[in-house]
């Protein structure tokens, strides 16, 4: 069983999940019921991936009871406004094939656009409704959490921020760690990116007897974030939820944090736009 982190709704989340950005020609359907299958109970997807229904019907055809899954979707840019954000939720509820959504996380915060106070007083009345479980926020920088606690009292269970060792975001997590926000990664692997041949991954995997894949998981684990991999390989899939069973000494943490470079994609919250 994968451990649990507790949200400041008091729900528990796995600590770890499975991504779900589709590469071409890949079912989705079959990577998350390959997932579920090797115990995977987190599934990180999003209107604007186009791969709720792959999700659905894995979820609906599994064994595996619907209260043991995890299913985060987001609003992304073109449902910012109050009555938008709620169609966005009731067309993931209809992709999803699903009566509730367990993390529902506004994609991204548009700060131009200006109008994710009042996308999130909506996630407010939805979570209010039953609708959704808990409610967060991706690609947050401090201020935009600032902001959502001075005009609604009410702070985001999550924040899916680019966490990788070459982009650590030491102060974002601090501030996160501060206000009882639980941080997930996504690209935790840089995206296949040459992170995983960088020598301090490379000698923790030898020390450990692990794949350099692992060790980086491990290292997001030990920052207390939630790694979010996506891996359409069965044997991948096995290999990166088996993180828990071995510990990165604090030397081998501060080696990897030390490939720090930058964002990889050049998305800066508070210029990137995505709709
Ligand atoms: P990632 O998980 O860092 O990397 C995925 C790539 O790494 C795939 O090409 C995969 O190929 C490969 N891979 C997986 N496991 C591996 C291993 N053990 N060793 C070597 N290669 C491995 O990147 P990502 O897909 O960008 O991010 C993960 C998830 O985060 C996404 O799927 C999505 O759910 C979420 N995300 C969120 C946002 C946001 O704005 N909130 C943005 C980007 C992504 P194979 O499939 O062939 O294994």
């Amino acid at each position: 069983m994968t451990p649990t982190v507790t949200l400041n709704d008091g729900t528990e989340l796995p600590a770890l999940g499975l991504g779900t950005v589709e590469a071409d020609g890949e079912d989705m359907a079959a990577t998350v019921t390959a997932a579920l299958d090797s115990g995977y109970r987190l599934i990180d997807t999003a209107l604007s991936y186009g791969t709720e229904p792959g999700v659905g019907r894995a979820v609906a055809a599994s064994t595996v009871p619907r209260e043991d899954i995890r299913i985060t979707t987001k609003i992304p840019g073109r449902f910012h406004g109050y009555d938008e954000a709620k169609e966005s939720a009731r067309s993931s509820l209809n992709d999803l094939g699903v009566d509730y959504i367990d993390l529902l996380l506004i994609h991204w915060p548009l700060p131009k656009v200006d109008k994710y106070v009042d996308t999130w007083r909506a996630m407010i009345d939805l979570q209010k409704d039953g609708l959704v479980k808990s409610i967060g926020v991706s690609n947050f920088t401090a201020a935009h959490l600032d902001r959502l606690e001075a005009e609604t009292s009410v702070v985001p269970s999550v924040n899916q921020i680019e966490l990788h060792p070459y982009f650590p975001q030491a102060e974002l997590r601090a501030y996160h760690a501060q206000h009882g926000i639980v941080t997930e990664s996504w690209s935790p692997l840089g995206r296949g990116s040459e992170l995983l041949k960088a020598s301090p991954v490379a000698d923790a995997a030898h020390a450990h007897g692990v794949s350099p894949g692992q060790v980086v998981l491990r290292w997001h684990v030990q920052l207390g974030a939630i790694p979010l991999p996506k891996s359409s390989n069965p044997d991948r899939q096995k290999q990166n939820l088996d993180v828990f069973g071995f510990e990165l000494t604090d030397e081998e943490v501060a080696a990897i944090s030390g490939l720090e470079r930058g964002r990889i994609w050049d998305q800066d919250p508070d210029i990137y736009e995505e709709f």
